[in-house]
């Protein structure tokens, strides 16, 4: 398969290419030439084959003959290494929870999938890439426990030092091996300035070549399709006319939803939630995209501005906005209304929600007013102990705490103290 930049469509490059570069060098991101559409006794038969056999039935066309069958094979094996249960909330609501994995976010799949494709790539050169990354929070977490071990990739993840949750700093500071973690006497911002100025350092590739593991690289957002799949083996026997609704932040998992259904998965409706950072609601009313900037929210993965993802999803309907309306919803909620929501759905329906999941749930429930007849899934993307510190607290106690996360908590970090200056960074680098 061939990806194009969305800046210049004769710019093209092969799966491989696309994962390495990860954004196009006119700072496009990269779109499949075609979209490759899925036998439609497959989807009907969803449930008689396996979660791997759908994972690699999906995403094999994307890649070609670029990964050998059986190397993919282990790859979406590895990736899809846990479960991906649906449970009842309301009537009509079902919640879809991608927390169980490793890092107990949704984002555990798209960090394994692309650390898989990276090592297959990698296998048989002698000098090691580093997977150079800043993180606020969630992202790091599942970089490090992605890549972990994987042969010929080190990984250095910048975090703001005491600006991360106690457990999220675990996450990113006990592994060691190939992971090494640089806290940073400095903010988010500063983290990210260092890995861009890191990133146009020739000196600096020379010695130690460079890439990177955000969402906008195919390999972390294309696999987010398996999702929806998923949740459509388990619901379609019951309810063959799914919206779903996806908490959303840089967009990525819902255009991967939105592919799914380009592909032929049958989807009645989207509904992207966000918090107040509503860039795409304000958008899907008017047809402006005009980003404030961002405002800090209980659903803090979600406190993006500037989706960069959003120009995938308007390319997958030729950047028609009314045709794309016929399809997605999108509806912004306040912290009050999540922490609102996360109270009631415990007090009435015994289901604790995180934050993200909140959005997602009153997205759902807006679009579903309109529509009674239908049934929604919306996407709990992180276990509700990754955000305990801001829970409500007359919920706060009710919080259960998974034996792997106890077991973190006694883990040592191993972590680099480093102020925000460039050069002791690249000295670091270069040693
Ligand atoms: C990253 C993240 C999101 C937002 O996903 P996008 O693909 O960026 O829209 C939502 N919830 C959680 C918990 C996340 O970590």
């Amino acid at each position: 398969m061939k990806y194009f930049s969305l800046n210049n469509k004769a710019h093209q490059v092969n799966f491989e290419t696309a994962v390495v570069q990860g954004l196009a060098p006119d700072k496009g991101l990269y779109f499949p030439e075609q979209i490759p559409t899925l036998d439609p006794s497959f989807i009907e038969n969803l449930h008689d084959y396996s979660d791997h056999e759908i994972g690699y039935k999906v995403i094999s066309p994307f890649i070609g003959s670029e990964i050998p069958e059986e190397a993919l094979r282990k790859i979406v094996a590895d990736t899809l290494s846990f479960q991906f249960p649906i449970q009842k909330v309301t009537g009509h609501t079902y919640a879809l929870e991608l927390f169980h994995g490793p890092t107990l976010a949704f984002k555990d799949v798209g960090a394994r999938f692309m650390a898989g494709c990276l090592g297959y790539f990698r296998r048989n050169s002698k000098d090691p890439v580093t997977v150079l990354v800043a993180t606020s929070g969630d992202t790091g977490g599942a970089v490090a426990s992605g890549f972990y071990n994987v042969p010929g990739v080190e990984v250095v993840i910048l975090y703001p030092s005491k600006k991360v949750s106690v457990l999220q700093e675990k996450q990113l500071t006990t592994l060691g091996k190939n992971i090494h973690a640089l806290e940073i006497q400095g903010t988010f911002d500063d983290c990210q300035k260092l890995v861009k100025t890191a990133f146009l350092d020739q000196e600096l590739q020379q010695h130690r070549p460079l890439t990177s593991a955000n969402s906008i690289n195919v390999a972390r957002w294309l696999p987010q399709m398996f999702y929806y799949f998923l949740a459509y083996k388990q619901m379609k026997a019951a309810h063959p006319n799914l919206v779903f609704s996806v908490p959303s932040g840089n967009f990525g998992n819902i255009c991967a939803g939105m592919m799914a259904a380009a592909m032929g998965l049958p989807v009645s409706h989207f509904v992207a939630s966000t918090n107040v950072n509503d860039t795409i609601p304000r958008f899907m009313q008017n047809g402006e995209y005009t980003p404030h900037k961002a405002v800090p929210t209980l659903s803090n993965a979600m406190d993006v501005a500037d989706p960069s993802n959003f120009v995938r999803i308007l390319e997958l309907f030729n950047n028609s906005l009314p045709s794309l309306q016929q399809k997605l919803s999108s509806y912004s909620f306040t912290d009050k209304e999540t922490s609102r929501t996360m109270e009631q759905v415990w007090k009435e329906n015994h289901y604790m929600l995180d934050p993200h999941g909140a959005v997602g749930f009153l997205g759902l429930q807006k679009y579903l007013q309109y529509s009674p007849e239908l049934t929604g899934v919306f996407l709990e993307t992180a276990h509700p102990v990754k955000f305990e510190d801001t829970a409500p607290r007359s919920i706060r106690e009710e919080i259960y705490t998974p034996a792997k996360v106890m077991s973190l908590y006694h883990k040592e970090k191993q972590s680099t103290l480093l102020s925000t200056d460039y050069i002791t960074f690249k000295n670091w680098l270069m040693r």
